[in-house]
């Protein structure tokens, strides 16, 4: 079989993956993605929900955000339960008028589908890179089932579990954290709408409740590390989401649970998210907790500042930006871990805190909690970081013309 080239091999067509291949092709690069999954599949794994303001804009800029901004809610308020008080933080006001937007991923990643297909790209779906290697001139091969796929560059936009991190000297180690606590998930038929984020401390573990569309919820229940999702019947899950998340009957009231799991609760971030030609982005290169819901806003943050790195090194633009996007994602997936963990911090009670010392926690966190939803730098800061004040990095508009030659050059290698 003679082997397929491409000039950028995609793998994993998840937000960062479709985000980067949309803008690559716009601009005129050849670029070929592989999804391990089916398209039912993808399009149908409900995970993340909460869009920060500048991913929003970004996707805005390029016309993905139509059906997004026509559909998704903007919400700009949470509120922190803690013995008693519901604490509103009014973070849409502390960081002056910056809001998220609550718009399922599911229903982000079908948009970002049809618009790439609509723009004539295609996706090879259920068709897993078994493994990359790479030639005598450290080009990256791609190994599928179909055979194999040459590529200039190979970008791993494949999750956790990347077969392009796989194939770094150090397989993109780094360093993680394993939190001593799992959150167990659920998706919910609700009653009526979320009207803003509940995040619940209590001395009986963490609770949250999560927009996602009119008539669903995701609730998160804080649960020993390592606790198997058998332990949890549904009568059980129902009872301490409304024990410890205060439920009254203002708020919305739980229907047929619609999935149930276990999150293990970790951070982890690469040492790198480039080696040579073989590149990183989302997921692959660093995982974080749901806790500010950071995920899916810095895989699209690192697919846009990546593909102007590699439309500006493919078409002539230098190589100077593709070399700096490394260390700019670094340092932008730390001061995402620290947000994570800062809010876990908050949320969570020392792990092993006799019953008797909990109240004393619990009012110790009361003041930090009052202090982000009073106005000053703290609640500034907290309220620009949680709701994604800024830009992200865009990518520059290519002449077609130039763009054609070097689809070109790439196929004919
Ligand atoms: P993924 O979405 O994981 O996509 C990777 C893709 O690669 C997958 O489709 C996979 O099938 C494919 N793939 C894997 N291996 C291969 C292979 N070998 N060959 C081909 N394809 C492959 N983030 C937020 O920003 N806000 C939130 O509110 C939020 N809530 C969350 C709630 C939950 C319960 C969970 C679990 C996560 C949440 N997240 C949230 C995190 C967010 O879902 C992820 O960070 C996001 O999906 C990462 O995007 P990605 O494109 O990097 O990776």
């Amino acid at each position: 079989m003679t082997p397929r080239s491409t000039t950028v091999a995609v793998v994993g067509a998840g937000p960062a993956g479709l985000v980067l291949a949309h803008v690559l092709r716009r601009a005129g690069v050849a670029v070929t993605v592989h999804e391990r999954l089916s398209r039912p599949a993808l399009e149908n794994a409900a995970r993340a929900g909460v869009l920060e303001h500048r991913v929003v804009e970004y996707l805005r800029t390029l016309g993905l955000a139509d059906r997004l901004t026509a559909e998704g809610e903007r919400h700009g308020r949470c509120e922190i339960a803690c013995l008693g008080e519901k604490v509103l933080v009014d973070y849409g006001a502390l960081s002056g008028g910056i809001r998220h937007w609550v718009y399922p991923q599911q229903l982000l990643v079908r948009d970002l589908i049809a618009a790439y297909e609509r723009d004539g790209g295609a996706i090879a779906f259920e068709s897993p890179v078994e493994a990359v290697t790479l030639d005598d001139a450290n080009r990256p091969v791609l190994h599928t089932a179909g055979g194999e796929l040459r590529a200039e560059y190979a970008v791993g936009c494949d999750g956790a579990h990347s077969v392009v991190a796989a194939a770094f000297a150090d397989r993109a180690d780094g360093p993680t954290r394993r939190y001593p606590y799992d959150w167990l998930t659920v998706l919910a038929r609700i009653s009526r709408p979320v009207d803003k984020i509940r995040y619940a401390v209590h001395a009986d573990g963490f609770a949250g409740m999560m927009p996602r569309t009119a008539d669903v919820g995701r609730f998160y229940l804080e649960v020993p590390a390592g606790e198997e999702l058998a332990a949890w019947d549904e009568r059980r899950i129902r009872a301490e989401l409304a024990h410890r998340l205060e439920l009254e009957g203002s708020d919305p009231a739980l229907g047929g649970l619609l999935e149930t799991g276990m999150l293990r609760m970790r951070g982890r971030v690469a040492h790198r998210m480039r080696e040579g030609r073989l590149l990183l982005a989302g997921d692959a290169a660093h995982t974080v907790t749901p806790s500010g819901a950071k995920g899916l806003n810095s895989a699209v943050a690192d697919a846009a500042d990546l593909a102007g790195g590699l439309i500006a090194e493919l078409l002539g633009g230098g190589s100077a930006r593709l070399d700096g996007y490394q260390q700019r994602r670094l340092d932008a997936a730390w001061q995402t871990q620290e947000f994570s963990d800062r809010l876990l911090d908050l949320l969570h009670l020392p792990a092993g805190l006799p019953a008797e010392q909990r109240e004393f926690a619990l009012r110790l966190r009361l003041q930090r909690i009052h202090r982000i939803a009073r106005p000053g730098p703290e609640a500034t800061e907290f309220a620009r970081a949680y709701a994604g004040a800024g830009e992200l990095a865009a990518a520059p508009v290519w002449p077609s013309a130039q763009a054609a030659a070097v689809a070109s050059a790439a196929t004919a290698r």
